[in-house]
C-alpha cells in the first residue's frame, strides 16, 4: 500500500474528502457477511471500500486449486429456507449455479445391519406441513415402528416452543430429545444426522434454542424448506469471482491482501481504519471479520462485555477428497449410519475432473479426527467407502487428501445466545458482522449474510439514509 488515500497497485481508493455527509463505509473481512454489507451499503448509495486480508473473497466457503482438480475447502449446502443466502446468490447473478433440488430426497444408507447395508430415504411430499414428511417417516426403515411414531410426536411438541424464550438456550438438545421419549437409535438415525451437518453438533452438545430454530424452519415451516441447494461449480465461483464482479459494478473499492491492524475514533466523529503504511478515514466501520478478530479489533467501551467474543467456542469440520479411476456412486450425494462416514457428495463435474469420479466426505463435529495424519485418516476412511460403495472395491484411487478447518463454526453450545452480539455497538458509527453474530442462526452462511443485511440497515439508519433497498428479510435480520 502506498501512504494517503492509494493503494498497493496505486490505484486511488475513495476520496473521502469528496464525498457528502455521512458518505464513506469501510467493511472489513471479506467472507460472505462482509460481501453482503458492502453490496447493501453500496445499493443504498454510499461510497463503500471493502478490505479483506487474504489473497480472495469468501473466509470459510472458498476452493484452491489442486493441480488440474478445483477444490472447495469444504461441502457447503443451504436450504430452500435460506432465503438471505438465496438472495445473495440472486444478487451475484450465482442462483442458477446452485440450484435447489425440487423435492427433499436423502438417501440414508446404514451400514450396521448384520444383513447387509440397507438404503433409506428422507423424502418429502407435496402435502401441507406436517405431514410432508409423514410418508418419509412412516416408511424410514432405520428406525422401528414405535421410533417413529416417537418422532412424529417430538417433532409436533418442537413445533410448539416459541424460538423467543431465551431459556431455550439454556438447555440442550440431546436432554429434551431424551425427555421427549427419543431413544439413542432415533438420536442418531435422524436428529443428529440433520442436526449435525447443520449445527455442527451432536444433540448433547447443542443448544435447544438454535436445534429448534433449525429444525422448526427447516422440517416444520414450509414443504419445500428443507430441499437442498449446493453449488455445481467451485465456490470461489461464486465467492469470490461473481461476487467481486457485482462488488466492482456496484462501485465498491475492495482490496485484497490488505489487512486490518486497527480501528480508532478520528477528530471528525468517524473512524480511522489502519492498513499496513495508510489510514483510511470512514464515516461507518463494518468489523465483518471472526469474533476473535471483532474482539481484538473493537475500540475500548464498544461492547459492555467484550470477553463475551472469546467465550464463544469453536468447532471444527473436516473434509476427506477421494479421486477415484471410475464412477463409483450414482447419486449427486448421500448419507451413512453405522460408519465414520457422515456425508459423501460427488465433485466431480464442479472439480473439472474429465475421468473417474471425485467424491467429498464432510466430516462435521470432526473434534477427534481433526489433527489426525493423512495416512491414518486414508486407513480409516478408504475401507468405509468401500463398505459403503460396492463399486470402490475394485477401483484405484488416483488421489486422497484432506481439508482440515479448525474453526469453521462457532460451537452451538447451550448458554452462546447470550454471547452473541447484535450489529450496533455502543460505539456510534461501528457495527459488527458475521455468522457468529446474533442472528437466531446457526453459522451458515445464511446466518453470515443476514448479519451482513443487519449491519448495513443498522449503519443505514444511523446514517439517516433510506434502507428501502435492502432485501425484504432485512426488519428481520436487522
Ligand atoms: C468446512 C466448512 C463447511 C461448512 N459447511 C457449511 C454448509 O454446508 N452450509 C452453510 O451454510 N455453512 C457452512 N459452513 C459455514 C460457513 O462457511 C460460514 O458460516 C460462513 O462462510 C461465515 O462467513 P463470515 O463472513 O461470517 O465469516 P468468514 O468467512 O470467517 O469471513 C471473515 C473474513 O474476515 C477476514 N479477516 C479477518 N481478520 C481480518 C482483518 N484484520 N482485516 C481484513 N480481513 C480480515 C478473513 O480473512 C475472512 O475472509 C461451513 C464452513 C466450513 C469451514
Amino acid at each position: 500500500m502506498t501512504q494517503g488515500n492509494g493503494t498497493r497497485d496505486g490505484r486511488p481508493l475513495a476520496d473521502v474528502s469528496a464525498l457528502g455527509p455521512g458518505g464513506h463505509a469501510v467493511v472489513v473481512g471479506g467472507g460472505l457477511a462482509g460481501v453482503t454489507t458492502a453490496l447493501a451499503l453500496a445499493d443504498a448509495g454510499l461510497r463503500v471500500t471493502l478490505l479483506e486480508g487474504r489473497p480472495r473473497l469468501g473466509g470459510l466457503a472458498f476452493s484452491f486449486q489442486r493441480g488440474d482438480l478445483t477444490v472447495d475447502n469444504g461441502q457447503h449446502v443451504y436450504l430452500r429456507c435460506c432465503t438471505a443466502y438465496r438472495w445473495f446468490l440472486d444478487r451475484i447473478g450465482g442462483a442458477a449455479l446452485a440450484p435447489v433440488q425440487d423435492r427433499l430426497d436423502v438417501p440414508v444408507v446404514d451400514l450396521g445391519r448384520a444383513e447387509g447395508n440397507r438404503l433409506g430415504r428422507l423424502r418429502r411430499d407435496a402435502l401441507p406441513v406436517p405431514l410432508h414428511l409423514g410418508r418419509s417417516l412412516a416408511t424410514y426403515p432405520h428406525l422401528s415402528l414405535a421410533e417413529r411414531a416417537s418422532v412424529g410426536r417430538a417433532a409436533l411438541a418442537l413445533k410448539g416452543l416459541d424460538l423467543a424464550d431465551p431459556a431455550l438456550d439454556t438447555q440442550d438438545f440431546g436432554s429434551w430429545l431424551t425427555a421427549h421419549g427419543q431413544s439413542a437409535r432415533a438420536v442418531e438415525a435422524l436428529w443428529d444426522l440433520v442436526g449435525v451437518a447443520t449445527l455442527n453438533a451432536v444433540a448433547g452438545d447443542a443448544s435447544l434454542g438454535l436445534a429448534a430454530m433449525v429444525f422448526k424452519t427447516g422440517l416444520l415451516s414450509d414443504p419445500g424448506a428443507a430441499d437442498i441447494g449446493w453449488a455445481r461449480v467451485p465456490l470461489g465461483e461464486l465467492h469470490d469471482r461473481l461476487a467481486r464482479e457485482a462488488l466492482d459494478s456496484a462501485g465498491v473499492r475492495t482490496e485484497v491482501r490488505t489487512r486490518v491492524t486497527s480501528v480508532s475514533a478520528n477528530e471528525r466523529g468517524g473512524w480511522s481504519v489502519q492498513v499496513p503504511g495508510e489510514t483510511l478515514e470512514a464515516d461507518a466501520v463494518v468489523l465483518a471479520v471472526p469474533q476473535r478478530e471483532a474482539h481484538d479489533l473493537l475500540p475500548d467501551g464498544a461492547l459492555d462485555a467484550p470477553e463475551n467474543l472469546l467465550e464463544i467456542g469453536t468447532a471444527p469440520i473436516l473434509n476427506v477428497h477421494v479421486v477415484y479411476d471410475r464412477k463409483v456412486l450414482a447419486a449427486p450425494f448421500l448419507t451413512a449410519l453405522g460408519t465414520p462416514v457422515q456425508w459423501v457428495f460427488d465433485r466431480t463435474e464442479a472439480s473439472g475432473l474429465k475421468e473417474g469420479q471425485y467424491l467429498a466426505l464432510s466430516q462435521s463435529t470432526a473434534q477427534n479426527e481433526i489433527d489426525e495424519p493423512v495416512a491414518v485418516l486414508r486407513e480409516r476412511y478408504l475401507p468405509e467407502l468401500e463398505r459403503l460403495l460396492p463399486r470402490a472395491r475394485g477401483a484405484e484411487v488416483k488421489d486422497f487428501f484432506v481439508t482440515r478447518e479448525r474453526t469453521a463454526t462457532f460451537a452451538p453450545a447451550p448458554g452462546v445466545g447470550r454471547l452473541r452480539p447484535g450489529a450496533r455497538t455502543k460505539a456510534p458509527g461501528l457495527y459488527l458482522a458475521g455468522a457468529w453474530t446474533a442472528t437466531g442462526w446457526p453459522a451458515t452462511m445464511e446466518s453470515a449474510v443476514r448479519s451482513g443485511v443487519g449491519a448495513a440497515a443498522a449503519a443505514l439508519g444511523a446514517l439517516g439514509r433510506s434502507r428501502g433497498l435492502l432485501p425484504d428479510f432485512f426488519e428481520e435480520a436487522a
